[in-house]
């Protein structure tokens, strides 16, 4: 995102990405109206959604067997009132179709960067392992967008301040019937947490369980996991028994942490790379998209000028942008804590938590959460000043 609206500026951009192609199904697929804006406001938007995607406009979640409605994003004041749940691939494809477009951007796949080039103390490129061989790119600025596990940022020694994170996640697909609920799902019970993201004819699901227990549950059995999906969501009685063996089922990893300095002279990390997210709220894709739109605003300029920004403008995006960073991994560190470990760790049954059944009483409330998760805090915009 961030390579496209430099080349939109006029920059000379190229972009390393290690793997031959962005289809790997894992990760999330939100695309929140903050994100939706941007690209309405880059006149992009009906283009977008021409890629396949589901409209979520409303989150429920069912606590032991009854639903209630926490989240509309029906009145939000925003273009799209809604998520696209899109899949990453078809997101990523059309980001990077938008700046193949433009004749300074260049996408180098099968590309792995791996380690910086240095000029005394300033950073002024990278080394990068092609099939061909190894490759050096200079460059004004470098930028690490190269996620949680950043090889970019490890190698620029800056330091990292974990968060901690008690939870990984079970990360699964089974097939959904036409008859089946339209929207997104939580299912909450004394069997844990499930949520389901509806892809047409599949559901993408997730299972957050307490961190180090995945090989007790890959113990019992996969017939024990697909019963526990069943007992979750009885709607996928039939459907969880597609998932057959372990290998139907991927673990990820989740990180929490924050760079405290998230630059040095002729380079800067933005997204993961400075701070990796919890999937909780589906907001990282997000925040990454704001990172690259609020660097491509403040630097864009001084780098179509051909000069290398100093350390003073690359801190200004660390400035603008680590606060709704910071907050946002504070929310999701603090229901971690509050209500996904001790939902993952009772064996009692489960009831409603007053402020859910306040949520689902109360319209005005509903909308607030919606403004939260969608828009979040410090949104950015598109030919607005910052
Ligand atoms: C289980 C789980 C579920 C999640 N679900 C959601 C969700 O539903 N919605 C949401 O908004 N967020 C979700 N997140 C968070 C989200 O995935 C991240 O916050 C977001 O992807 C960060 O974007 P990024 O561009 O910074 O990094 P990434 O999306 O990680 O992109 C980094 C890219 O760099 C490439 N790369 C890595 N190393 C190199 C290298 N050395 N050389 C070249 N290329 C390299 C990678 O292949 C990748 O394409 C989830 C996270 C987890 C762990």
């Amino acid at each position: 995102m961030l390579g496209y609206l430099l080349a939109l500026q006029g920059v000379e951009v190229v972009v390393l990405e290690k793997h031959a192609d962005f289809l790997r199904d894992f990760r999330g697929d939100t695309v929140h109206p903050s994100t939706l804006e941007i690209f309405h406001e880059l006149g992009l938007i009906d283009l977008l959604l021409e890629r396949p995607h589901q409209k979520t406009e409303r989150v429920s979640v069912t606590i032991s067997g009854e639903t209630f409605h926490v989240a509309d994003f029906t009145k939000l004041r925003s273009h799209s009132k809604f998520i696209a749940m899109m899949p990453q691939w078809e997101f990523l494809d059309f980001v990077s179709a938008q700046a193949q477009a433009l004749p300074n951007f260049t996408l180098l796949k099968s590309t792995e960067s791996q380690d910086l080039i240095r000029d005394g103390e300033q950073i002024v490129g990278i080394q990068a392992k092609t099939a061909g061989g190894s490759i050096s790119i200079h460059a004004n600025l470098t930028v690490a967008a190269d996620g949680r596990n950043s090889r970019l940022r490890e190698a620029s020694g800056l330091e990292v301040e974990g968060l901690g994170a008690p939870i990984d996640v079970f990360w699964m697909r089974v097939p959904r019937q036409p008859a089946d609920d339209a929207e997104s799902l939580g299912f909450v019970s004394k069997d844990g947490f499930l949520v389901l993201i509806n892809r047409g004819d599949y559901w993408q699901c997730a299972l957050p369980f307490a961190k180090g227990q995945a090989g007790a549950i890959r113990a019992l059995g996969i017939e024990a996991f697909q019963q526990r999906i069943a007992g979750l969501a009885p709607m996928l009685a039939d459907a969880a028994q597609t998932l057959t063996s372990w290998d139907d089922v991927k673990r990820l990893d989740v990180k929490v942490d924050h760079l405290q300095t998230w630059a040095r002279d002729g380079l800067l990390c933005i997204g993961d790379a400075a701070h990796a997210m919890s999937p909780v709220g589906g907001i990282g894709i997000n925040l990454a998209v704001q990172d690259a739109v609020a660097t491509a605003r403040l630097l864009g300029p001084v780098l179509k000028s051909g000069t290398a920004p100093s350390l003073d403008q690359l801190n200004s995006v660390q400035k603008r942008r680590a606060w709704p960073a910071r907050m946002t991994q504070r929310a999701q560190v603090a229901i971690h804590k509050r209500i996904l470990v001790p939902v993952l760790t009772t064996t009692k049954p489960l009831k409603a938590p007053l402020a859910v059944k306040l949520l689902n009483k109360l319209p005005l409330l509903r909308g607030l959460v919606a403004r939260a998760i969608g828009l979040g805090l410090r949104p950015e915009h598109w030919h607005r000043n910052p």
